[in-house]
Parts: C-alpha cells; structure tokens; sequence
C-alpha cells in the first residue's frame, strides 16, 4: 500500500508517494508561506489534493515542534503561527484523506530506523546536526514519542550546567554545544585566535564563516575547521553517553548537514562517548554510524509512520 509522506519546513513543504520499502515513487515541492498558518494548511491540502489524484489517501505529516500523543494537533511550532491547531482535522475535512502529524525529527529517524542506517537494530538514537539539533529514538522497535507527544526532545538535554541561553528558556542545552550553529561559534573561536585559525580567518574576512565554507575547510583537512570539528563532536560523544546510560541503544545515527563530515566527525564523537560512558566495560557498547537518508527522511518517515499508525487503528 502506498502512502503519501509531507515535510513541513522552514522554506519548502516536500511531498511524495512513498511505497512500502520507502521508495519515492512521485514527489511534488512548494514554498513555505512566511508565518501564515492558514495558508500552511491550504498548501499542504492542495500538496494532498495532487499526489493522491482524487482518490482515499493515508497521509502522515511532519512538523517541526511539539504534537499532541494523538497526533492530531499541533500544541506549538516555531516560525508559524500554530498553537493547539487541530491540523489532522482540518486535513481530513479538506481532503477526506486519513492523517496523521508526527514531530519531523521524529520521522526522518523512523526512516533510518525502517530503510537506512538503523536496520538489523531493535533500539536506536537519531540525532539530526542541523541548525538546532534533532533527535528520534526507537526504543524496542517503537518509536518512543513520551505519554504527552513532546518526548525525544535530545537538544535539550543539559549538557553544560548554567551554560550558555537556548531559545527554549533553559541554560546549558545539548543545542548550544552540539549544533551546526555550535560548530559556527568555535571556528570563530578559532579564527580569533590566529596559528591553526589563520584560514578560518581569511575565510570569515572574505566573505563570512557559513556552514558550507566550514564545511569545505574541514573536507580540505584545514587544522583549525577540523579543530572546530573535534569539539562540536566531543559534544555530541558527551551527550550520547548520558543518552546511552539511559535508553540503552545498540546504535547511534548521527544525521544533517554536518554528518557529510563522515568519519572526521564520527571519531571525536566516539572518542567522547567512551570518554563519559558511565560503567565502560561492563556492558555491550552502541556504534556510530553517519545517516543514509540525506533528503528525502521526512517524507519517507512520515508515509511510513501514518501506514503503521492507521493499520493499527483499524485492528
Ligand atoms: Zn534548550
């Protein structure tokens, strides 16, 4: 049976038909309306209207933020204006398709989980570098969302004690120390420094240290980027130890745009972890492994999570 997976993100919306091995079989993609709310459902009812053709749809859709245990409603997402919005609801009487809304983080990890890097696991940990940092986790082949819906938020844990102000209202959040933004600020760091920081330097006076500029110094071996590198990834080693002690997985899935770094990424990471794991020796440990999906997560996790949630359903 098919499915029909939607992304929601903070500049396009991505849609397609995905079959019952994640496989795309036809997509469609539009611009993100800038913070309108209503015209966000009016884009994605016409995004259904078109990849199902008129015909009953199961239709799973991801959204950055927090959704309800139901997942029916969105209790809030940043940059739009959605809070408490009956979004299934209002998809189903627009459509007559059958939805469901899931955490996008949530999805792009149960697409590793089902057709990538998380295979062959039973217990798994996502986490998505991007911006912010994402988490997923697959706990006994489920995908654990919390009894409210809002569980898995990982780029919140606290990692640094009174550390530095996160967007959420805390201090000292996974986010500050393990994102691309994170990465941004230590090869500024470096840069300021001068000696392995010199091209970092002529990089950001040229035209700015962006993520794609970092991110091709680090590929070029440059010292100071993969400095930057090395403590954005003894940040993420540090927090998976804690996560680790906690859930117990047999696999990390490190995902988002700082994991084409690969290796160079994953080895600080694993060094890390070792580093902080609580009881190293007495038990089994979880491996590292770089994210299949580069694209299409969302929307394959989506399709595929809104198959499973209805064939449940109608059990
Ligand atoms: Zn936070």
């Amino acid at each position: 049976m098919q499915a029909i997976g939607i992304d929601i993100g903070g500049t396009k919306v991505a849609g397609a038909i995905v079959d019952e091995d994640g496989g795309i079989v036809r997509s469609s993609r539009r611009p993100t309306p800038a913070r309108d709310g209503d015209a966000l459902v009016d884009v994605v009812a016409e995004m259904i209207a078109e990849l199902s053709g008129g015909e009953h749809a199961v239709v799973g859709v991801a959204a950055a933020g927090f959704i309800d245990a139901a997942q029916s409603n969105v209790y809030y997402t940043p940059n739009i204006d959605w809070r408490n919005e009956p979004l299934r609801e209002k998809l189903e009487a627009r459509t007559g398709a059958s939805v469901v809304i899931d955490n996008d983080a949530n999805a792009a990890g149960w697409a590793e989980f089902r057709f990538g890097s998380g295979q062959l696991v039973s217990d798994m940990v996502m986490l998505t570098i991007g911006t912010g940092v994402g988490g997923a986790i697959v706990a006994g082949d489920r995908l654990f969302r919390g009894g409210f819906g809002a569980g898995a938020e990982i780029g919140h844990l606290r990692l640094v004690p009174d550390g530095l102000p996160c967007g959420c209202g805390q201090y000292g959040c996974f986010e500050q120390y393990g994102s691309g933004r994170a990465l941004q600020r230590y090869a500024n760091e470096i840069a300021d420094q001068g000696g392995i920081g010199l091209r970092l330097n002529a990089a950001r006076e040229a035209g700015g240290l962006d993520g794609k500029v970092i991110g091709d110094l680090i590929l070029a071996r440059d010292p100071g980027a993969l400095a930057a590198l090395r403590r954005l990834g003894h940040a993420i080693g540090t927090a998976s130890a804690s996560l680790a002690a906690v859930l117990d997985p047999q696999r990390f899935v490190i995902g988002g745009g700082v994991a084409a770094a690969g290796e160079l990424l994953l080895e600080p990471v694993r060094e890390a972890f070792l580093e902080h794991l609580p009881a190293r020796g007495y038990h089994p440990e979880p491996d590292f492994v770089i994210a299949e999906f580069v694209n299409d997560a969302g929307v394959v996790g989506a399709a595929d999570l809104a198959r499973i949630h209805l064939a449940e359903r109608a059990r």
